[in-house]
């Protein structure tokens, strides 16, 4: 659900006048706003008596549902009040789930941000990934690789791709497998980074590939 409310806004010359800001965006209701929110085009307000533009900061309840993704974020200033956030939060979450249609497909946990650049700064690493998944699903075909996707808010914890490479053929289910995919797409192509570092991490521990195994589909 996308939601506007009119707040009390001071200027930075200390005129206050009131204006519409977003606090909650869904993106799956307006996918246009994920765009303008990394331009840093949103609740950009203009004082009536001076004109100074600038952004007015306000909590906003992010949520992607299809990337399994919801982030409150808290304003700047409330960063040494993490503690009372997070319990803030948890009310908050369990609040929300009751009204979200989709609530039996909630099963991922909320982020905790302050700050809209933190946000921004998380969607637009995770667009990085996205292109880098993109390049992969291009070259399956012609690499013979079969790719499998694991859930979006596991990949984000354990900070990896979402979309895994496996030899056409090959176990799927197996640590090996997945390594020798990462293997032959990185060969083809070394700047996919995110996979680079990935490959580095599973090589160095395989037992990262037991928190995904059951994910895999
Ligand atoms: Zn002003």
């Amino acid at each position: 659900m996308t939601i506007s409310n009119l707040e009390e806004i001071e200027c930075p010359n200390g005129h206050v006048f009131e204006a519409e800001l977003l606090s909650a965006i869904s993106v799956s209701d307006n996918p246009k706003l994920k765009n303008l929110l990394i331009d840093e085009e949103i609740n950009l307000v203009s004082c009536p008596e001076c004109g100074k533009v600038f952004y007015a900061e306000c909590f906003i309840l992010y949520h992607d549902s299809k990337n399994e993704l919801i982030a409150f974020v808290y304003p700047l200033s409330f960063q040494n009040q993490a503690v009372q956030c997070k319990i803030k939060m948890r009310k908050e979450f369990e609040l929300a789930l009751e009204n979200f249609e989709e609530k039996q497909k909630i099963n991922y946990e909320p982020l905790m941000l302050f700050g809209i650049e933190d946000l921004v700064l998380l969607l637009l690493s995770e667009q990085d990934i996205e292109d880098e998944e993109a390049v992969l699903k291009c070259l399956a075909s012609k690499l013979l690789l079969d790719t499998a996707d694991i859930a979006p808010s596991l990949a984000r914890k354990l900070k990896i791709p979402k979309v895994l490479p496996f030899p056409r053929g090959g176990k799927k289910l197996e640590a090996k497998s997945l390594i020798s995919g990462l293997r032959i797409l990185i060969e083809h192509n070394s700047n996919l980074l995110h996979y680079v570092e990935f490959l580095k991490k599973i090589s160095e521990y395989e037992t990262i590939f037991e928190d995904i195994k059951d994910d895999i589909n």
